[in-house]
């Protein structure tokens, strides 16, 4: 971590697009640009220690390779190809975790800029269909660009509020997977610098944007079809993650129930809360990522009777 008033330094994660390359093709360019190898990361202190030009690949997600802090990628061809994606590994998590079956239909309910739309299509490999939605012109500009690049291809772009969508629509019968990464405070991110008046009334944009939170949880859990559903922020404070999620389950318990998914991931939810074991955290300190948070939620096997 760095010291008072500099930010943590977090490894670059690079995610290895598996719709244009694979991750033995990828390892092998940058053999050939001078970096070295050293496999799989055994522990967190191989990471800690990942300097100058040596890479690991992630424990947990197979498809995500670690360089040093600060390795910067911007310019280099497999980025501008489309190759590899530049995204922290917690926010790698709440798409591997929907694990979509290749030929689903997904809701990707808040999506731009795109980075875990083009993870699902990855895992889809491109069979099935994604309903993107986002309320920003702006940022959906730059993932159409950026879908393209990934050679994504079974995606819908919407640009609408998420909130408007109707669950009852025959478009969206068949949606099984929902990811819900909405708007938050960002308080996780390494890199933000939190405007001044943002923590004068924190309490109130907390407030503010859990209720908004709530609210698109609950919408998204009235999708007839619904199987599974992921919810993730890059928020550290609990009213935007434990307890939403709890709150709104409380009126769905007879439907949908949280699962303890990644056992080996060892930063859970904040242990004041119930079912802490069911959420992942994520954080510099002990996951060498930004703050994160995931929940997954399943529907209730017919005929259960609250959840488990
Ligand atoms: N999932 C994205 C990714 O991985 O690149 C990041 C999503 S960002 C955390 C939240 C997004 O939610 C913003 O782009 C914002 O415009 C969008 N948003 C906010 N309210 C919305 C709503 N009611 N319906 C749809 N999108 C919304």
């Amino acid at each position: 971590a760095g010291g008072a008033g500099q930010a943590p330094r977090v490894p670059r994660y690079v995610r290895v697009n598996t719709l244009k390359t694979c991750v033995s093709d990828v390892v092998d360019y940058f053999k050939r640009q001078g970096y070295s190898y050293l496999g799989k990361a055994a522990s967190l202190e191989d990471v800690s220690s990942l300097s100058g030009k040596k890479f690991l690949l992630d424990p947990h997600l197979p498809e995500l390779l670690i360089f040093a802090p600060q390795t910067d990628l911007h310019e280099n061809q497999l980025y501008a190809a489309g190759h590899i994606i530049l995204q922290d590994k917690a926010s790698c998590l709440p798409a591997f975790l929907l694990n979509p079956l290749p030929g689903s239909h997904i809701i990707d309910a808040c999506a731009a800029p795109g980075n875990k739309t083009s993870q699902l299509a990855a895992i889809l490999k491109n069979k099935g269909q994604i309903f993107a939605f986002d309320l920003d012109a702006k940022r959906l500009a730059t993932m159409s660009t950026m879908l393209v690049r990934a050679g994504a291809t079974c995606y819908q772009l919407a640009h609408q509020d998420f909130l408007a969508t109707d669950p009852a629509d025959p478009k969206y019968s068949s949606v099984r997977y929902i990811l819900l990464d909405p708007s938050c405070s960002g308080s996780g991110m390494v890199s933000r610098v939190p405007v001044e008046e943002e923590n004068a009334n924190l309490p109130e944009r907390l407030q503010a944007l859990s209720r908004f939170q709530r609210k698109m949880l609950a919408h998204a859990l009235k999708f007839p079809a619904l199987q599974r559903l992921v919810y993730s922020t890059c928020s550290v404070h609990q009213e935007e993650n434990e307890d939403v999620v709890l709150d709104v389950l409380k009126q769905w318990e007879k439907e949908f129930r949280l699962v303890e998914v990644l056992p080996s991931w060892s930063q859970r939810g904040l242990a004041t809360c119930a079912k802490a074991k069911c959420f992942l955290r994520a954080s510099p300190k002990e996951t060498l990522t930004n703050g994160f948070f995931v929940a997954v939620l399943e529907r209730q096997p017919a005929g259960a009777s609250g959840p488990r």
